[in-house]
């Protein structure tokens, strides 16, 4: 038995670590290379590439709106079979390690189905096997709720899984592996030469990743404010430079490049319906919302003279039509609902809010991006725009309040 008083460290690989077995082999070794410090590790994976889209749209093929009960089933298998094949991989050079499901890990949840919240954390099974000196792999993005039922935690959850036993655990460290070294300030997908950020606080990451930012799930980072871990998001397939994010800490940008520390970045969500209420009606259709979503994580609202605007994130529904139908449903005449659209999003902590909606929107205008209504959030301006137009508006957005502020030094 290996007993350890170093502290624990948390790692998480997201699925594009673990598309293959070669990927999943390469996993292996990163992990018992992070071993040799001494240190207990608990690994938490995702589903190996993009198996989880491919088992909604198996589950699609036979509904267009699957019981989410029988979805949480569905998906969670896949996280499963990353633990297994790692926990063998590990096994067979000669590391000793044992795979749990979420569930079997000690992560309770509540009932919500498909966009569960993690409540607690029991780490007893996971503290007995590592102190056994096995290296524990956990299934990320899935939990037990209080009747028994496996949930999951909405796409990306296995971020918030790791952060979560890292807390429980005490673990001062989260590493977040993916295919991007960190956090810059658009996604490296859309724009050409994002910077990268070196150490953001915990509640600006928050906004960041609640608008759109896919390299952390946005409930992780509470999670890590509560339990005081720093999460350091790095690349599986480099060394170098990465992010860390530290609760409470400023907003950094790499220290070799100097301008700006105005802007945290752009951002923006593939999927928005945009639902329009008398304001004097608006609480009740923001409850018939939430019972429709189930998760109203990333409702935006903005009252504007008698109507209130609501904008509904659809991005990783698993039936947005069928949702979108059922909103048109249940709000019948209280409201209207326009779909079709996506949003996009300018994140800056340190800038004030009505300057930031100026410079966004005569950006967006000489791109000529229709936009409307723009909701102001407390660190962040949003705006509905056609689904069309979304990868244009983030590099346009982009260009006139990071690429440009950076040159001029402001
Ligand atoms: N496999 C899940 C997804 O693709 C969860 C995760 O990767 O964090 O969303
Ligand atoms: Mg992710």
């Amino acid at each position: 038995m290996i007993q350890s008083t170093l502290s624990p460290i948390v790692q998480k690989y997201g699925g594009s670590s673990l598309s293959s077995i070669e990927k999943v082999q390469g996993v292996a070794e990163k992990v018992i290379a992070s071993r040799a410090s001494g240190r207990p590790v608990v690994v938490v994976v995702s589903a190996m590439g993009d198996t989880t889209s491919q088992l909604i749209e198996r589950a699609r093929a036979l509904t267009d709106s699957p019981p989410r009960r029988e979805l949480d089933m569905l998906l969670s298998s896949g996280e499963r079979m990353s633990t297994a094949l790692l926990a063998m991989a590990l096994e067979e050079a000669g590391a000793p390690a044992i795979s749990l499901t979420g569930p079997q890990a000690g992560i309770r949840t509540d009932e919500n189905h498909s966009s569960a919240e993690i409540v607690s954390v029991d780490p007893e099974r996971v503290l007995a096997e590592l102190a056994e000196g096995r290296i524990v792999i956990v299934a990320g993005f899935q939990g037990q709720s209080p009747s028994g039922e496996v949930t999951t935690l909405g796409r990306g959850g296995s971020d918030t899984t790791a952060v979560a036993i890292a807390g429980a655990i005490g673990a001062e460290r989260c590493e977040i592996y993916s295919d991007v070294a960190g956090v810059f300030t658009a996604d490296p997908r859309l724009v050409e030469a994002p910077r990268r950020l070196e150490t953001i606080g915990s509640g600006p990451m928050s906004e960041y990743a609640l608008h759109g930012a896919r390299v952390l799930h946005p409930r992780c980072l509470a999670h890590a404010h509560e339990a005081g871990v720093t999460i350091l998001a790095c690349s599986t397939f480099k060394d170098g430079p990465n992010t860390e994010i530290r609760p409470g800490a400023d907003l950094v940008f790499d220290r070799t490049v100097d301008g700006s520390d105005r802007i945290l970045g752009v951002t923006s969500r593939k999927r928005r319906a945009q639902v329009i209420a008398p304001s004097d009606r608006v609480e009740s259709v923001v409850e018939t919302i939430a019972a429709v979503l189930g998760d109203v994580d990333g409702l935006l609202r903005e009252t504007k003279g008698e109507t209130d605007s609501l904008l509904v994130d659809l991005e990783d529904v698993p039936d947005p039509e069928h949702t979108v139908a059922r909103l048109r449903e249940e709000l019948g005449e209280a409201a209207e609902v326009r779909a079709g659209l996506a949003s996009v999003t300018a994140v800056a902590p340190a800038r004030d809010a009505a300057d930031l909606e100026a410079a966004a929107r005569e950006a967006l205008r000489s791109a000529d991006v229709t936009v409307n209504r723009a909701f102001t959030g407390a660190a962040s301006v949003t705006f509905a725009i056609p689904s069309d137009a979304r990868e244009d508006a983030v590099r346009v957005l982009h260009a006139a309040l990071v690429e440009a502020s950076s040159k001029v030094g402001v």
